[in-house]
């Protein structure tokens, strides 16, 4: 079983051996005379409960208080003192610095509750704080052994993927109908492991990464997005895209959250396309100034229906499953949530859906 260490802080040395003659047997006792002797011992010792006489010369209980709780919090702080104090207490108590007072004199019983019940609460904080650590740890575990799975499985990939390209430019699709229908296939499930990959490997960047300034150039950014997501998910050149941006002024932000955020509502606007509509849309407005970039993402594409709006945020949450895996939007929640940003959405079913979303500028 554990020793309980208290620490007796009073200025009489009186009060502090009859402290010791009542406890001793119970706990294992430190005094000091004054303050700086009090936090000398915290300084060497791991003290569970700290008790302070309030009236003391140069430094008072509450003072003292106020300086272990700011080097470390941890020992449980009981202050005695007289009816008279009680109204200099009422700040130290609200601010947390004393877990507990007792009036003076003391009563035995009174003391030694109070002691134990301060230990209880050391106990469990200490219980909680280890839990958590422990947790924290585990959870990094498991990303760190998610993100360098995603990571081995990435080379693999993307020789599958060179092989079919090779096949591709051999014309080895010519040479049957099977044949083209199965290599197709096969590019498709690359491509969508692929996406999937990409998916988790953002989503352990987002959780990692701080926020790191730069220097943002919308139209860049949204050009280059534009041409890897017509690509990665192999589209011609049917859908048409109209861009228009108006930065005048200098956005710093984060870009890499950015890129993760535009980029999935890029590739969502290109994937939910309606396949049979003859003039596919995608416009995509970008307004900058002092405070923020205000961006809208519309398309002309399948819609999404009025119950399923507040779902697709949610992780897996996924409606035309056959070409996601329900992670895109999730991320782009999450990241935009370190930016402190805000989305909101519109769609109408078979007409189209609207993304805005304000991402504050950190000038
Ligand atoms: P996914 O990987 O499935 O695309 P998302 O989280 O990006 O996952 O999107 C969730 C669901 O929301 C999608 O399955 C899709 O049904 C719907 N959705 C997202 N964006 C659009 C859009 N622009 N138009 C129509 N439906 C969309």
């Amino acid at each position: 079983m554990t020793i309980i260490k208290v620490l007796y802080v009073d200025d009489e040395e009186n009060n502090l051996s009859s402290f010791k003659a009542n406890f001793r047997r119970l706990y294992e006792i430190y005094t000091a005379t004054s303050g700086a002797a009090a936090l000398d011992i915290l300084s060497q010792t791991d003290v569970h409960v700290v008790i302070s006489d309030q009236r003391m010369p140069g430094m008072t209980g509450v003072e003292l208080f106020k300086k272990i709780k700011k080097f470390n919090p941890e020992p449980i702080r009981i202050l005695l003192t007289g009816y008279t104090d009680i109204e200099a207490l009422v700040d130290a108590i609200n601010d947390g610095d004393i877990y507990r007072y007792i009036t003076k004199p003391w009563n035995d019983i009174e003391l030694n509750n109070g002691i134990q019940n301060a230990y209880d609460v050391f106990k469990t904080r200490r219980e909680l704080k280890e839990k958590l650590a422990e947790l924290q740890k585990t959870n990094d575990e498991l990303n760190r052994f998610i993100y360098s799975i995603s990571h081995e499985l990435r080379a693999p990939l993307a020789s599958a993927l060179g092989v079919i390209n090779l096949a591709k430019l051999d014309n080895v699709y010519s040479d049957s109908e099977k044949g083209h229908e199965y290599w197709n296939l096969m590019e498709e499930c690359c491509n969508r492991l692929d996406y999937n990959i990409t998916s988790t490997l953002q989503y352990y960047k987002n959780s990692r990464y701080t926020n790191i300034k730069e220097e943002v150039h919308f139209e860049k950014l949204i050009q280059d997005l534009i041409i890897i997501h017509k690509l990665a998910n192999n589209i011609d050149d049917k859908i048409k895209f109209e861009v228009s941006i108006d930065q005048t002024e200098v956005f710093l932000g984060d870009i890499f959250r950015i890129e993760i955020i535009l980029g999935n509502l890029i590739s969502n606007a290109i994937k939910y396309q309606k396949p049979d509509e003859e003039n596919k849309l995608i416009k995509i407005d970008v307004k900058v100034n002092l405070l923020d970039a205000v961006i809208t993402i519309v398309d002309n594409g399948l819609g999404i229906l009025n119950d399923h709006l507040n779902q697709i945020f949610n992780q897996f949450f996924r409606v035309h499953n056959q070409k996601g895996t329900g992670l895109g939007l999730f991320i782009v929640r999450e990241a935009l949530a370190k930016l402190d940003g805000k989305i909101s959405v519109e769609s109408v079913v078979n007409s189209g859906t609207q993304f805005t979303l304000r991402i504050p500028n950190q000038r």
